[in-house]
């Protein structure tokens, strides 16, 4: 017979059929059984009845089963009587009447209960057990969610003539501000590789290369301090695009994230529309933050109040032991206003100059940001230069995008979304753990895989590296 899923048994009302998953709950009444089992599609009941309406077998076989044992069972789709109809839920007014039980595999006690919500329960032995944490009904849609989210904003960039483009990671440090991670070369002694902070510098490549409309759902690797809610690696919707200025940008990004909530969360209201605009300054001055929460209900889980911040200054000073003494505030590429470039190209007026970067904040989140880009080599060599590279360090570092930017670029600009945390936000979830399906800890170690670990001598002398701990 060929199985059926969970959520098709409505349709099946008098039949027999087959159906494959686990076992959600078992309750021994002594002369029946009932189970509830679970398939990626959904949960049903199902009881075994006592003979001579059902099979001593059967019935033995049941009395044995635990919760999350793997089962192939045959039964028939009974409508449950009028007063046992369980409304709002699914197949709430069917029940499977058991015939025959296949053990597919059985299963040890798990370490916690695998109920609907797993959240009250130690976060460290969720994420050592995380496949069985993500059995539950919550974390089961935080990934299905997840993936809707990512598949509608595909498909509507698609739509707008973008195509997803992937890039390396195993590449060279950009500098978006964050620690590398690096990766020894095994063929070239003492050299490395760094996994990329952001595709930054490939995606303004794909510009130059000509692809005008890019996107992608890219992993990102920051080595930063434990940040509370922050993960070592994490996911981005990077997009980049020719020939526009700062308001296409944001429009875009606009319309994509209204689409998102209006086509995936239909609960949510969106507080305003079209998302109201605040310059750093007036946002400083008013709310004394950067990214304000601009509900005017905290208590309303299903408010989402979008803003967008602009007209950030390009730099800051810093307190670094080397270089000029400034840096950059968000995006050493990005372009300056048209009116302050000149300040930008004589260096002066450096704590005047104001950026094309753009935030997009949600509830107080900073979800997203960009900019509009230096294509000119010549004012990009500016930026680095009042950062305080040498021509040396600029060729070394830069060499390869300056050198392009020489063969014909198009204005450009992008924008990259924090994924992780705007999915959070839209489910109501308090950190990002719980929509990224094997999530490190706070301290960014992942439990389950037991990483980082020790490599072996032998790696590590093809690696030629040498530990300074001794090990
Ligand atoms: N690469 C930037 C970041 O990761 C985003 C951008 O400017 O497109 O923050």
């Amino acid at each position: 017979m060929e199985r059926t899923y969970i959520k098709d048994l409505k349709n099946k009302v008098g039949e027999d059929v087959l159906i494959k998953g686990w076992v959600d709950i078992r309750r021994d009444q002594g002369k029946m059984i009932f189970f509830d089992f679970r398939d990626m599609s959904g949960k049903v009941q199902g009881v075994v009845l006592p003979p001579p309406a059902g099979g001593q077998d059967t019935l033995d076989t049941a009395k044995e089963i635990r919760s999350e044992w793997v089962l192939a069972v045959t039964g028939k789709v009974n409508a449950r009587p009028e007063k046992n109809v369980k409304v709002d839920v699914l197949n709430g007014d069917i029940e499977l009447e058991i015939l025959k039980i296949e053990v597919l595999n059985k299963a040890e006690t798990p370490p916690f209960e695998l109920n609907d919500n797993t959240f009250g329960i130690n976060e460290e032995v969720r994420l050592k057990y995380r496949y069985l944490d993500l059995r539950s009904t919550r974390m089961q849609h935080n990934i299905r969610f997840r993936y809707k989210l990512i598949k509608h904003v595909r498909d509507e960039l698609n739509e707008r003539g973008f195509i997803e483009v992937e890039t390396p990671i195993l590449t060279k440090s950009t500098p978006e501000g964050a620690r590398d991670y690096v990766v020894p070369s095994r063929l070239y002694p003492g050299n490395f590789y760094a996994l990329p902070q952001a595709p930054q510098q490939y995606k303004q490549l794909l510009m130059v290369a000509g692809v005008e409309k890019y996107f992608q759902i890219a992993r990102c690797f920051r080595d930063e301090d434990t940040r509370g809610d922050r993960q070592p690696e994490f996911t981005q919707l990077d997009m980049e695009l020719s020939f526009v200025e700062r308001e296409d940008v944001m429009r875009v990004n606009e319309e994509l994230l209204i689409s998102v909530v209006k086509t995936l969360a239909p609960e949510k209201k969106i507080q305003q529309i079209p998302f109201p605009r605040f310059t750093y300054k007036e946002a400083m001055e008013k709310y004394s933050t950067d990214r304000p929460d601009l509900r005017e209900d905290k208590t309303d889980p299903n408010l989402l109040a979008f803003c967008w911040v602009i007209d950030f200054p390009f730099f800051e000073k810093a307190d670094y032991s080397t270089g000029s003494g400034w840096t950059f505030t968000h995006n050493p590429f990005s372009r300056a206003l048209p009116e302050h470039e000149k300040w930008l190209k004589n260096k002066e007026n450096i704590d005047e100059i104001i950026t094309t970067q753009y935030d997009v904040i949600l509830n107080g989140f900073e979800i997203g940001g960009g900019s509009i880009r230096n294509h000119n080599p010549e004012l990009l060599k500016a930026v680095l230069e009042i950062i305080g590279f040498t021509p040396e360090q600029m060729e070394a570092n830069f060499g390869h995008l300056l050198k392009a930017f020489t063969f014909g670029t198009p204005p450009h600009g992008g924008i990259a979304w924090g994924l992780d945390r705007f999915v959070a936000l839209l489910l109501n979830e308090p950190n990002i753990r719980e929509v990224i399906p094997f999530a490190k800890t706070g301290e960014g170690r992942d439990l389950m895989m037991d990483s980082p670990a020790p490599i072996s001598e032998t790696q590590s002398k093809e690696l030629h590296i040498k530990s300074t701990d001794g090990k």
